[in-house]
């Protein structure tokens, strides 16, 4: 998409601190880091969700990220890392150009776990959770 920044950066139509690149993946710091190191992995391609990535693009990201995580952690001394994707508007995603955030983490940055994604976590009994997975998996075959 020729006005999405991500596919600009990709092409190397704008400029990037960039990390790793190969045919199908592209990676860079992300310009506002939450803490330094914070990099970005995104397919060359534009796909806006996961829902639109086909499964090779998505095990070459799925590499990528795994390769990247200790590279990131280790060039910036981490404890460890939060991999992230905000998957759609409603989950946070500002730029439509799918995109894998690697957030350094330390013992000592006072940030949380993904679960502090709500802010009011839900409480299920286990007929809930049995109803739910159920649907999960009958969505997967629709
Ligand atoms: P998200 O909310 O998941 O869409 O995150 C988008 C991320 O892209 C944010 O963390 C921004 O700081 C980052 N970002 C936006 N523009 C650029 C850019 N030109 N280069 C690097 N990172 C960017
Ligand atoms: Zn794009």
């Amino acid at each position: 998409m020729s006005d999405c920044i991500f596919c600009q950066i990709a092409a190397g139509e704008l400029p990037s601190h960039t990390v790793y690149e190969d045919e199908t993946v592209f990676a860079f710091l992300d310009a506002n880091p939450l803490v330094e190191g914070h990099t970005l992995v995104i397919p060359r391609a534009h796909y806006g969700t996961t829902t639109e990535l086909p499964g090779d693009v998505g095990a070459a990201l799925g590499r990528a990220v795994t390769q990247l995580a200790p590279a990131v952690e280790a060039a910036v001394d981490a404890d460890a890392s939060t991999i992230g994707i905000n998957n759609g508007p409603a989950a946070g995603q500002e730029i439509e150009h799918l995109h894998a955030h690697i957030v350094p983490r330390t013992r000592t940055d006072g940030g949380g776990a993904v679960h502090s994604i709500v802010g009011q976590p839900t409480a299920a009994d286990d007929d809930q959770l049995a109803t739910v997975a159920e649907s999960i998996a009958a969505a997967l075959s629709t």
